[in-house]
């Protein structure tokens, strides 16, 4: 079994980064190499800005070379939830930037012919008891009715052609959600940012910033550049000079396994449907099979804010008993591949975008995060670029956490909470 991503292991390495120092003077400094980071520099460079992305490691370090593989529309919350905790009118503005972000990664994959398998494979939101069936149902009647008719509910016996496992009570399916391979888009994106203009310097970690003479001044250990605007893309990896970020964003780990491939026989008793799938526990899994028909099994496993070679080891572990509580025909199958990531949550599990600190940012996506990170970093590099475009989470507060400032303490009490909720809901 390899400790690392199965998305780095099996993409191309970006090789387009720019050698030498860290230097010159940009018009727009994007920090941070990920989906976000990457889809605003193109978009900036496409309307004729000159930008630099700096990547404290090298492309895609972050989630987005570490996540589930998923791309789906609809909310990590349900959409009944966000109705009461952002009102009717953001909720749906929401729900639909979701769907426009699966559109907007299909779109840019295809225009900039970045061969990721991308596929409309739908989604499975999947009760994993009795009653969470009933709230899964109500919430669809919802989602139905006001913003997405492409969803349907499937009873426990639908499911039977779906996925090879008596784990479930139904589903929720949400046609418009996608996967892709997530190491082959953030290596394509990063060509075509370089492509369309961007400099990207990597293993530049930004350790200061300071105005002078009214441009921003970023330094890192490979030299220095300076630039117009800022556009913070970091997310949950955000370390160096942005502590008003780390008050509000915390980083909880995330793991995933991936199993050696399956044979035809395998993929058609345990995922003949071949959807992206989520469990409704709070602390809860996500699976798809990758390209090459492996399963890609991933979950919280543990409230940690740590993921290094010993803590994903352990998560592994967790992660392999609950893929075979959900699928005995797989128990004991080799697993090849285990990592983990760190997620970037906000307080209420909303992202956020918009302009703080003397600088852009988006961020926040709590876990749901692939598509809308693309999308966002687009509407916002247009918007720093001028350009007439709308952010979808405009004007949508964004309090630090009281009592943090980085280090996340209570997570332990929060896993213990989650752990208690679904013993007993
Ligand atoms: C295990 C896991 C599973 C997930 N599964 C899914 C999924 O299936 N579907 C989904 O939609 N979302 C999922 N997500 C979330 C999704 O991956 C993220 O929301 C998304 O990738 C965020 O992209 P980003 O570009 O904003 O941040 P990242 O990809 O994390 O990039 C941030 C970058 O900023 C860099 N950085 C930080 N500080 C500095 C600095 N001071 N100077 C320079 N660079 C800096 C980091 O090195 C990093 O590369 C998952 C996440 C994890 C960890």
């Amino acid at each position: 079994m390899q400790l690392k991503s199965y998305w780095h292991d099996t993409a191309p390495a970006f090789t387009g980064a720019a050698g030498g120092a860290v230097e010159g003077d940009f018009d727009v400094a994007v920090i941070g190499g990920g989906f976000t980071g990457l889809s605003a520099a193109r978009s900036l460079a496409l309307a004729g800005a000159k930008v630099a992305v700096v990547e404290a490691r090298h492309v895609g370090y972050g989630g987005s070379g570490r996540n589930g593989g998923h791309l789906n529309n609809g909310l990590a919350h349900s959409y009944v939830a966000a109705k009461q905790h952002l009102g009717e009118s953001r909720a749906k503005a929401l729900y639909r930037a979701l769907d426009d972000s699966v559109d907007t990664v299909e779109k840019i994959a295809r225009e900039e012919a970045i061969d990721c398998s991308f596929r409309r494979a739908g989604k499975l939101k999947l009760a994993s008891k009795p009653q969470h069936f009933a709230a899964i149902a109500s919430n669809f009647e919802a989602v139905h009715r006001e913003v997405d008719p492409d969803t349907a509910l499937l009873s426990a016996a639908d499911l039977r052609g779906e996925i090879g496992s008596n784990a479930f009570h139904g589903a929720m399916l949400s046609k418009k959600s996608a996967m892709m391979h997530m190491g082959r888009f953030v290596t394509g994106l990063a060509e075509a940012a370089t492509r369309h203009g961007a400099v990207v310097f990597e293993n530049a970690p930004v350790t200061d910033r300071a105005k002078v003479a009214g441009r921003w001044q970023l330094t890192t250990p490979r030299g220095r550049l300076s630039a117009t605007n800022l556009f913070l893309a970091t997310n949950a990896y955000t370390e160096g000079p942005f502590a008003h970020f780390r008050r509000r964003i915390v980083p909880v780990g995330s793991f995933v396994v991936a199993t050696r491939p399956l044979t035809r026989e395998e993929v058609a008793a345990t995922m003949p449907g071949n959807r992206t799938c989520v469990t409704s526990l709070n602390i809860g899994n996500y699976f798809r099979l990758s390209p090459d028909d492996r399963l890609i099994f991933g979950g919280r496993a543990r409230f940690s804010a740590t993921s290094d070679a010993s803590s994903d080891e352990t998560s592994g572990r967790i992660l392999q008993e609950r893929l075979a509580q959900i699928f005995p025909q797989l128990e004991g199958i080799a697993i090849d591949y285990c990592w983990g990531g760190l997620v970037g949550m906000t307080k209420d599990r909303f992202p956020r975008a918009g302009e703080a600190d003397g600088l852009h940012y988006a961020m926040g996506y709590s876990g749901h995060g692939a598509q809308l990170s693309t999308h966002l970093g687009a509407i916002m590099g247009e918007i720093i670029a001028g350009k007439p475009a709308s952010n979808p989470l405009g004007g949508l507060a964004w309090d630090a956490v009281p009592g943090y400032s980085g280090k996340p303490w209570f997570l332990p009490i929060v896993g213990l909470y989650y752990r208690m909720l679904d013993r007993i809901r």
